[in-house]
């Protein structure tokens, strides 16, 4: 079989055809896709022409962008709509807002919004989609002065499950507005999105690295510091054991290390002296912070931009005590052999804790610390990889608060939202998409 060139401006693959195996693979290789047939769109009347095959022959819709979300695979009862070809970006300097297409990912927006010295509110890496983390609810690297990127969305375009274009705001479309920010993209297909942007040209920080012999000494300085700093600050703590590949700078390569990660809004010389505290907790290798271009913000998370295996979950924290430290070392800090190659915890609060001005689906308001661990399903540790991954999730247990849709790991979603918004998104998915044609990565709770 050949690919097929439809009437659609876009392309679609079936099995078989030679460009089929790249459509069906996304940054999470250890996700494979068999879809009955892929559709990558090129406009948001190729979306639409795609959701009405897939009704008319019995077939569900999955959406994937880049792939950085999936978690299941799609079967062969599935269309795979591939969103990457709408990748348009305009920037309003004016109204200070973006619309972009469902295939644009945060670097993308950054880098044009920067040329306005405007700031996207995102996700840390710069490779993942923004409409895909939005939906998502979205926390970034400076999540405690910006709050989550679903709380900047002014409006959406979407196609619905009845093959019908849909302009989607406050006003018009109300139930599918309050669903797709925060609560996952499964009720309708995003193929572009208008979101406020911030007057930020730069910030203050990035990342420091000490030895992972260090770690029992460093997270606990970082559990009592993290929390007497004011909310232009926000910071997280990553447990890395680095693999021993090319990709990873030399110093670090193959290293156990411990990664804290620092972004401010504020001033250089009130980030300097907040940090000062911090790097007595133990001698750093190295120390990267410094005033940076709003552009380089991927730089403070540091995340690996090549597709890979991956198998994550995590969790959130109401308190994190000095107990939960050492739970997350005794499965994760430097006495123990693990597969983990990420043990992180991120400092919520300030303004991932205020209400948004029209009421969202974000959950998690009222956390105050986000958990995650992830693995690589690569041999030889392939198989151990889901033990340690839930080890860390169970291990903070006993001071959980619930989970985030977009660090979730393809968990059970029952705690991702307050009881009252689970049940608005379960009757706006069933309102809005009666005979179950959307499949998203992350299902909810029936
Ligand atoms: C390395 C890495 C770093 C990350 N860092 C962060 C972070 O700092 N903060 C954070 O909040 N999240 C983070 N995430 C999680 C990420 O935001 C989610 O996995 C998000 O869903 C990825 O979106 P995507 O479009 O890139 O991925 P995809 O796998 O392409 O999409 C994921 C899901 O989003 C939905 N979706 C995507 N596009 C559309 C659309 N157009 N219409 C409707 N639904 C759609 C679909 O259900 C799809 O299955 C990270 C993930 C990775 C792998």
């Amino acid at each position: 079989m050949t690919t097929t060139q439809s009437p659609l401006t876009g392309t679609v693959h079936r099995p078989g055809d030679p460009g089929y195996p790249a459509a069906v693979t996304g940054y999470n290789l250890a996700v494979v896709h068999a879809p009955a047939l892929v559709v990558e769109a090129r406009s948001a009347d190729d979306v639409a022409a795609a959701v009405r095959y897939a009704a008319a022959h019995d077939l569900r819709v999955t959406v994937q962008n880049t792939g950085h979300g999936a978690r299941r695979a799609a079967g062969p009862d599935t269309l795979l709509l591939r969103t990457g070809g709408l990748d348009d970006v305009t920037v309003d300097p004016d109204a200070r807002t973006a619309t972009l297409g469902a295939g644009a990912t945060a670097g993308q927006v950054t880098a044009v919004a920067a040329a306005h010295g405007l700031a996207l509110v995102a996700g840390a890496a710069p490779t993942v989609g923004v409409v895909g983390a939005t939906t998502g609810g979205g926390i970034g690297p400076l999540v405690r002065s910006l709050g989550w990127a679903a709380d900047r969305v002014r409006s959406f375009e979407v196609v619905t499950a009845d093959g019908e274009q849909r302009h989607v705001d406050a006003d018009s479309e109300p139930d599918l507005f309050f669903a797709l920010r925060g609560g996952g993209g499964g009720v309708a297909v995003v193929t572009s999105m208008t979101t406020g942007l911030v007057e930020l040209a730069g910030f203050w920080g990035g990342p420091v690295f000490f030895p992972g012999a260090a770690a029992p000494a460093v997270l606990h300085a970082w559990r009592e510091w993290a929390p007497t700093l004011p909310t232009e600050v926000t910071t997280s703590i990553a447990l890395l054991r680095l693999p021993d590949l090319p990709q990873v700078p030399a110093p670090l390569r193959g290293q156990f290390v411990v990664h804290l990660r620092v972004a401010s809004t504020g001033s250089a010389e009130d980030g300097a002296a907040l940090l000062a505290p911090m790097l007595t907790a133990a001698p750093p290798m190295i120390n990267m912070v410094g005033p940076m271009p709003y552009s380089q913000i991927g730089a403070v998370h540091m995340d690996p931009a090549d597709p890979a295996p991956a198998l994550d979950a995590g969790c959130l924290l109401r308190d994190f005590p000095a107990e939960a430290a050492d739970a997350l070392l005794a499965v994760a800090g430097p006495d123990v052999q693990t597969p983990l190659l990420v043990a992180e915890v991120r400092q919520l609060g300030g303004a991932s804790a205020a209400p948004p001005a029209v009421p969202d689906a974000v959950g998690g308001r009222d956390a105050g610390w986000s958990v995650f661990a992830l693995g690589m399903l690569v041999p030889p540790v392939a198989e151990q990889v889901p033990a340690a991954v839930r080890g860390v999730v169970d291990a903070v247990s006993p001071w959980r608060s619930g989970l985030q849709h977009n660090f979730a790991g393809g968990q059970d979603l029952t705690d991702a939202w307050p009881a009252d918004v689970l049940a608005r998104l379960q009757q706006v998915t069933r309102d809005r998409d009666p005979e179950g044609l959307f499949r998203p990565a992350q299902p909810l709770p029936r």
